[in-house]
Formats: structure tokens, C-alpha cells, sequence
């Protein structure tokens, strides 16, 4: 039988996700991505049990072992005292989920996916092109590109990210909406942390309107840190807007001693801010021969951390779908199907997560009354075995 001509547009955790598992079942697709050179930016990511499943699908559960950080307990603390108010026990992850937990740096998780389809087909990859446009006919979709000649495919999976292109050509979506939250990241190296309890476990600090997420990456030799702030000025939706350490020290300036520790040990230049924009989950994925993946389909705020491990989900999901139906309408209509409701439970969820967590009072958060990727049942899921 032919092998299906699939093209993915985006080469970030999702289009490299799929593009992997395509290629453990024996299909080359064609990876298209905007950069001139492949990578991710300098932060961390909580790969979580269900993503770690994916991974390990993947063939990349050893190679995770080696370069992730497994935090032993994940701790909400009081803003002022630095008091914790929720203590989650990691360390029986695997009996609970079947899976670790992980934190890491995103580069070395978009590095390994690379590194491997690198190994199996480079040929796979294509960089510099940005994809402008698309045509459906009744056998094929035709891709038009910045530069660079055109493309044909029997299928299209956008992979292309919360500002998705061919989002917005097939299904017209609405502007997205300031949520009301800026958000600030940085990463300092722990040599520049006096105190060494930080190189474990993941901590947030919570306050009314604020947030202060930090937890190590790189086998603990990084400190990564994301805070969170509510205001009525809207910032530009971008990962590489530089931001200052002093405006969020100001923010947070009410919040406990180890927060401060942690901002004025960060380096110049190692600190961006951005703006959040909230978008309501979209009815379908899929029209034609096209497929969404990934924040291209649905978008969510990061409060659960929970988009990039959606992402893989779907890619292993999707690929068992293209492998198992015979026919494009089947394949996507399987995906759509096993994918839709349970990701839109996690979006909507997103949608709320600011006000849960950062407009809580945090003397009255306890383990009771916590909404979260734990009491959600987020963890369980398995997208390898999950039916489709
Ligand atoms: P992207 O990573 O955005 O990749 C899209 C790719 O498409 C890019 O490489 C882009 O260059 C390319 N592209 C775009 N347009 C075109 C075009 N026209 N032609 C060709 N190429 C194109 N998720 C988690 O699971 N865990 C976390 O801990 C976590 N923390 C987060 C913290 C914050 C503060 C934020 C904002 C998000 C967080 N997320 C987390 C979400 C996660 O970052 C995203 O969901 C994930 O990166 C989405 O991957 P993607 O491949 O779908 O899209």
C-alpha cells in the first residue's frame, strides 16, 4: 500500500511529537517549520505523567531519565510567609500514573525529539519555511510558502502554535482576548543561589493577583522561575520580549525572602515578560484534509502546565489514527473523536486556573478545596492505550 504523503507544519514540541511517532510506524512526513534553525527558548517545562506516557512512546523514556529532573515533593506555599499550605508527595508518581514526573529545560526535550528523527530521516525536516497559505482538492492540499517551491500532501497537521496560520485560513477563528495576566521567566544558575534546598522540588508561592512559580531544571544547575500578576494593562502575547527583574521585584514586592533571593541572583538579560491572551476552545479540529495539533487546536492558558503535554498526547493519538483507518475522513474523524472532549475539559479548565490560583486567598487554600492536575485526573490518562 502507498504510504499517506503527510505534511506538518511547525517544528515545535507537538509537530516533532507527531512527526516521531509517524516515523516509529513507519511513515516519513514532511516537517515544515518557519525558523531557519531548529530550537526552543531558554525555560523550563513540568512534563507531566501523561506526556512522559507519550514520550516513552516515543522512545525517549531512558533518554528522559538521564537529562530530566524528577522534583520529589511540589509544594504551595503562603506569598508572605513562605508557609506551605499544600504538600504534594511525588515520589509515588509511578504507582499512581504509571509514569514519572519530570521537569526540564524545553530545549533539551525539543533537542532529544530532533536528535531522533534527525537519526531515523532528515530528510523529514525543512526549515525556513513559513507557510503562507493552502488549497484543498478533492485528492491533495496544496501548500504555498514565503519562499521556496510549493508542496503537495495527501494530508496537512498545523502544529503551527497559538498563533496558528492555518488556524486562522480553514476555520477563521476570533481575535484572542488579554486575560488580564503578564507573566515574567527567567533562569539563574544555582551557583548564584545561596541556598541549596532550592536545587529540589518545585514550589509556588501564592498571593492575591500573583503567582511565583520556581523549580530546577538541568539536573539542578539551572533555577527556572515564571511569575504570574494580574493588571489592566495589556502587554504583546511574545516569548522574547525582554522584561526587568526590578518590575517584578516591585510586583512581588510584598512576597517572602526567597522569592527576592531568586530575582536578584537572576542575570541581566535573562528575564522576558509577555502578556497571556485567552481563546476559547475551537467546536473542530479537522476540515478536509486538514488537522489541528497542539495549542493550534487548542490554545489553553498555562496554569495547569498542560499544553505541551496535550500536544503529545494528540501526537501519538493522531499517528495511531493515520496507521489504523484506512481512509483520510476515518483517520481524523477517529482523532477528533478520541481527542475533542477530553482536551476541552482541560481548556476550559485553563480558562479559570488564574482566578483559582492567583485571585485565591491563600490562607483559605487547602488541599480540600485545590483544583488541580492531580484532582482533575489529568495524570491517568495514556494516549497509547487510550481507544480510538
Ligand atoms: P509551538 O511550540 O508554538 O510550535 C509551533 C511551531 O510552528 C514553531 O516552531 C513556529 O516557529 C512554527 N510556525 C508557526 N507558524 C508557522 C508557519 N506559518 N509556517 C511554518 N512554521 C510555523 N506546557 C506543558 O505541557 N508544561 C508546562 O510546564 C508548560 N508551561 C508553560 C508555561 C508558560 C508560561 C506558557 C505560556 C506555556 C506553557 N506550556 C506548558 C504550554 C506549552 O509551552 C505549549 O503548549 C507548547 O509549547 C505547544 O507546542 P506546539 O508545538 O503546539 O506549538
Amino acid at each position: 500500500m502507498r504510504q499517506p504523503r503527510i505534511a506538518i507544519v511547525g517544528a515545535g514540541i507537538g509537530g516533532l511529537g507527531l512527526a516521531l511517532a509517524l516515523l516509529r510506524r513507519g511513515i516519513v512526513p514532511q516537517v515544515y517549520e518557519q525558523a531557519t534553525q531548529l530550537g526552543e527558548i531558554g525555560a523550563g517545562i513540568s512534563v507531566s505523567p501523561n506526556a512522559v506516557k507519550a514520550l516513552a512512546d516515543l522512545g525517549l523514556g531512558e533518554a528522559l531519565r538521564e537529562r530530566a529532573d524528577e522534583p520529589p515533593r511540589q509544594r504551595t506555599c503562603h506569598f508572605q510567609t513562605g508557609a506551605t499550605l499544600i504538600d504534594i508527595d511525588r515520589s509515588d508518581t509511578v504507582q499512581r500514573y504509571g509514569a514519572p514526573y519530570y521537569q526540564m529545560h524545553r530545549a533539551d526535550l525539543h533537542g532529544l525529539l530532533v536528535e531522533r528523527i534527525r537519526a531515523l530521516a532528515p530528510e523529514a525536516l525543512s526549515v525556513g519555511r513559513t507557510l503562507t497559505d493552502l488549497r484543498q482538492h478533492h485528492d491533495r492540499v496544496e501548500l504555498t510558502f514565503e519562499s521556496g517551491s510549493p508542496a503537495s500532501a495527501d494530508a496537512l497537521i498545523a502544529a503551527d502554535g497559538w498563533r496558528s496560520r492555518v488556524r486562522s485560513l480553514v476555520f477563521g477563528v476570533p481575535e484572542p482576548q488579554f486575560s488580564g495576566y503578564v507573566a515574567w521567566r527567567g533562569l539563574v544558575p544555582m551557583e548564584r543561589l545561596d541556598d541549596p534546598t532550592l536545587a529540589s522540588g518545585s514550589r509556588v508561592s501564592i498571593g492575591p493577583g500573583r503567582l511565583f512559580v520556581h523549580y530546577p531544571v538541568r539536573r539542578g544547575r539551572l533555577l527556572n522561575f515564571v511569575a504570574f500578576a494580574r493588571t489592566g494593562r495589556a502587554e504583546i502575547e511574545s516569548w522574547s520580549q525582554r522584561g526587568s527583574v526590578s518590575e517584578v521585584a516591585q510586583t512581588l514586592a510584598d512576597f517572602h525572602q526567597g522569592v527576592h533571593a531568586i530575582l536578584a541572583a537572576t542575570p541581566d538579560g535573562q528575564c522576558h515578560k509577555w502578556g497571556l491572551f485567552a481563546r476559547a476552545p475551537l467546536p473542530q479540529w479537522t476540515s478536509g484534509r486538514v488537522a489541528l495539533l497542539g495549542d493550534a487546536a487548542h490554545p489553553m492558558m498555562p496554569w495547569f502546565g498542560q499544553g505541551a503535554a496535550s500536544a503529545l498526547e494528540d501526537a501519538v493519538v493522531l499517528a495511531r489514527c493515520i496507521v489504523a483507518a484506512d481512509d483520510l475522513q476515518h483517520t481524523f474523524a477517529r482523532y477528533q473523536d478520541a481527542r475533542l472532549a477530553r482536551v476541552t475539559m482541560v481548556h476550559n479548565e485553563s480558562l479559570q486556573g488564574g482566578e483559582r490560583l492567583a485571585g485565591a486567598r491563600p490562607d483559605l487554600m487547602s488541599p480540600a478545596t485545590v483544583r488541580n492536575e492531580d484532582t482533575l485526573g489529568l495524570f491517568s490518562y495514556d494516549p497509547v492505550t487510550t481507544p480510538i
